[in-house]
């Protein structure tokens, strides 16, 4: 960890775009109370599988920029979007002054997928370098536990090194609970002569049915010991959430300490749990 201790720490919120107003209003409310809690370097908003969620994605980020004043970096995925449909979205971005993307390939949509021009992030990244130069801070994807689709861990290594190379400021990563996984990461990012923030991803723990489910998908590994302890709570949701918020802040404390350049929160639309872990750090 040589280079992740010169820089300033840098703390962001993650949400995805509501399917209804109701769900809208949670958002506002939420986005209100983090912005005046943490006062994040930004908040981004994930965009569905294959484009799915492209008009919602826009209106969340535009309207999350216009109530709480804070940047807002919108994903991106290239899988399913033609060059035409993705410098469209990314025009209208820079109309509505943003300036940060999470440039993504993004997940497989399931059944068919629309024509693709492109098939990796790092294709993505060059196409928005190309045609929109320096005006957009490109954040990546990055996976400490390998990416689930990887041939295996020393390809995705390069195929992270290739995405950085062609143009990206800084990396976020999947969320993991084993913290020398994101270290080890880190060494060999910084031994392939890589210098961005790679900034780690923090998923809280209120729900574990829906955290196994999830974590089986994305490919990050719940280590036995922590599955064991969650599934002795059964249903007692309080005793998860306060176990949880407790074991996560531990976490982080111990990422900042040892030079993550900062956290990014996957705050699934809610304060409540992200701020529980916030408070507990006192920073
Ligand atoms: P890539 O970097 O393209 O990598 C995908 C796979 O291809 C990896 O196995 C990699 O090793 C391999 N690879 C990469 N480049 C090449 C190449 N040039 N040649 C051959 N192989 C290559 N998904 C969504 O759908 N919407 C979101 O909003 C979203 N937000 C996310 C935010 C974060 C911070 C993270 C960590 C993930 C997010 N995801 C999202 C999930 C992500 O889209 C999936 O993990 C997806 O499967 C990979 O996307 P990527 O950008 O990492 O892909």
């Amino acid at each position: 960890m040589k280079t992740q201790h010169k820089l300033k720490q840098q703390f962001s919120c993650e949400f995805f775009p509501p399917k209804t107003e109701k769900g809208m209003d949670n958002l506002f409310k939420a986005a209100d109370i983090l912005k005046k809690e943490i006062n994040p370097e930004f908040f981004s908003v994930t965009f569905g599988a294959g484009g799915s969620t492209r008009e919602t994605t826009f209106n969340a980020v535009t309207k999350i920029k216009q109530s709480t004043g804070c940047d807002v970096a919108p994903h991106l995925s290239c899988i399913g979007s033609s060059k035409e449909q993705l410098t469209e979205i990314l025009d209208d971005y820079k109309n509505q002054g943003i300036k940060r993307i999470v440039t993504l390939r993004g997940d497989m949509p399931s059944g068919t997928v629309s024509q693709s021009d492109f098939n990796h992030a790092n294709e993505l990244v060059s196409f928005i370098r190309e045609n929109y130069n320096n005006h957009f801070h490109l954040e990546v994807a990055a996976y400490p536990e390998t990416h689930p689709q990887a041939e295996n861990a020393t390809q995705d290594l390069q195929n992270f090194v290739r995405k950085v190379n062609a143009g990206a400021n800084s990396a976020i990563t999947q969320y993991f609970y084993n913290i020398d996984s994101y270290f080890y990461f880190v060494e060999n990012c910084e031994k392939a002569g890589l210098d961005i923030p790679i900034v780690p991803g923090i998923m809280p723990i209120t729900n574990y049915s829906n955290l196994a489910r999830f974590s089986s998908m994305c490919g990050a590994e719940i280590p036995q010991w922590l599955r064991r302890k969650l599934e002795a709570y059964s249903d007692d949701v309080d005793s998860i959430k306060d176990f949880g918020a407790e074991f996560v802040t531990s976490m982080c404390d111990k990422l900042l300490e040892m030079g993550a350049p900062g956290l990014h929160f996957y705050s699934m639309n809610q304060s409540e749990a992200t701020l529980r872990i916030w408070n507990n750090l006192k920073l």
